[in-house]
């Protein structure tokens, strides 16, 4: 599973119909918490967390850890 920049999928917030914009969010997984690169909405906030690119991202920060 692969999620590089040429992914050009757009993501839309079902309430604004606002462009989502990659931000650091933090988020609290097994004991730590750990700021991951989310989709967000400028205008709300929402945070749109796609299943995939969730546990992708979850794998991204157990590796980083695993490096260390
Ligand atoms: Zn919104």
């Amino acid at each position: 599973m692969k999620h590089e920049s040429n992914d050009q999928t757009k993501w839309l917030c079902d309430k604004c119909q606002r462009e989502l914009e990659l931000d650091k969010v933090k988020v609290r997984y097994m004991e730590g918490n750990f700021e991951v690169d989310l989709m967000k909405c400028p205008t709300c906030n929402q945070v749109f967390i796609d299943e995939m690119l969730a546990l992708g991202k979850m794998k991204e920060v157990e590796e980083g850890l695993e490096d260390k």
